[in-house]
């Protein structure tokens, strides 16, 4: 349920409706909007609760109207914020149709191999840099990543080039650290519903690029958005990476493209498609990447490593530099022609 208070309604007006909302037992959630206020009341209501309010609420001066939503989340839906959310970092603009690709290897290995990720980023006209400095590996006996000394190679690196960097956490106790080196807080797959660490990631005040669960709903999804929005951190990027796959023969994951639209319609939040581990398939990752850029989304995440081969994590999705300035080019063409900024 959302109130809408009217233009010009008073302090003691909106404080008299939460109030209102608060006697039922219920959270307010007061977001004052341009020109007027309105008051989020979580939707699990029961009828008895939804009556009620509407009768006692309505009643109420300064209210305009109620609406009743059936979505779970508020703050990351297009209800609740009509404007489009663009995420800016270091002048770099993600969302709302501004183009952006966030390209780098799996994992970052040395200084060596990540100065040349950098420049291949840089070459072929790109301004944000991923790599992995803690890495969420299926077996306790892979590569699990540099760690913190991986996040100092990112943060050198990032200066030497002028490169946005993007690296994932994977617990919220981590977060001052990560955040301590990197512009954007990768929270993956695996970590989607780790709620502490959604939470940490939100106080951080860095932007979160946030990626979907492998089994992951739509509702679920926004659900953790949710989570980091609520600590008062608007900016908040959703990464589609693939779902459980009905047949893993062929591909890692399914890209579901379908919820690109879905997320756009229902939220504000900028989408970016990662279509590696998405396929986990060198070969399919451009038709896919191409493919999400058709379907609405703001920009693509690409694992590219100088050396595929030699690469200590997810080598066989990742493009060699050569297919990675190709498939750039191709996909700013494709912006162009798609109308994006
Ligand atoms: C990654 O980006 O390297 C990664 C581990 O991603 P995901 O969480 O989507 O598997
Ligand atoms: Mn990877």
């Amino acid at each position: 349920m959302i109130i809408t208070m009217q233009v010009g309604a008073s302090p003691e007006q909106i404080e008299a409706v939460a109030d209102a909302i608060r006697q039922q037992g219920l959270e307010p959630l007061v977001l004052p909007g341009e020109d007027r206020t309105a008051i989020g009341v979580p939707s699990a209501l029961s009828s008895d609760q939804r009556n009620t309010l509407e009768t006692v609420v309505g009643a109420l001066e300064g209210v305009n109207k109620i609406t009743q939503t059936s979505r779970p989340y508020k703050l990351a839906s297009t209800e609740f914020h009509r404007a489009k959310t663009v995420v800016e970092v270091k002048g770099v603009k993600i969302g709302h149709g501004h183009f952006v690709v966030m390209g780098g290897p799996c994992s970052i290995e040395s200084l060596d191999q990540f100065r040349q990720s950098a420049e291949i980023v840089k070459s072929a006209g790109g301004t944000i840099i991923r790599g992995g400095a803690f890495k969420p590996r299926t077996s306790p006996y892979s590569f699990q990543g540099l760690q913190e000394d991986g996040l100092q190679i990112m943060k050198q690196v990032g200066d030497e080039f002028g490169l946005v960097t993007i690296s994932e956490v994977m617990s919220g106790d981590l977060v001052p650290l990560v955040a301590k080196y990197v512009d954007i807080l990768q929270i993956g797959a695996r970590s989607m519903q780790n709620f502490p660490l959604l939470i940490e990631a939100g106080r951080s005040g860095k932007p979160v690029f946030l990626k979907r669960g492998p089994s992951a709903t739509t509702d679920e999804f926004l659900l953790a958005a949710e989570y980091v929005l609520s600590q008062g951190n608007p900016n908040v990027i959703l990464c589609e990476r693939g779902v459980l796959p009905i047949d893993r023969s062929y591909t890692r994951n399914t890209v579901d493209l379908s919820i690109v639209p879905v997320l756009k319609e229902y939220s504000h939040l900028p989408v970016v498609v990662d279509p590696s581990h998405g396929t986990g398939v060198a070969r399919y990752v451009a038709p896919m990447a191409k493919a999400a850029l058709v379907a609405g989304a703001d920009g693509v995440m690409i694992e590219m490593h100088p050396n595929p081969k030699k690469a200590l994590s997810d080598g066989s999705q990742a493009l060699t530099p050569e297919q990675y300035v190709q498939l750039m080019e191709e996909l700013r063409a494709l912006a162009n022609f798609l109308g994006m900024k």
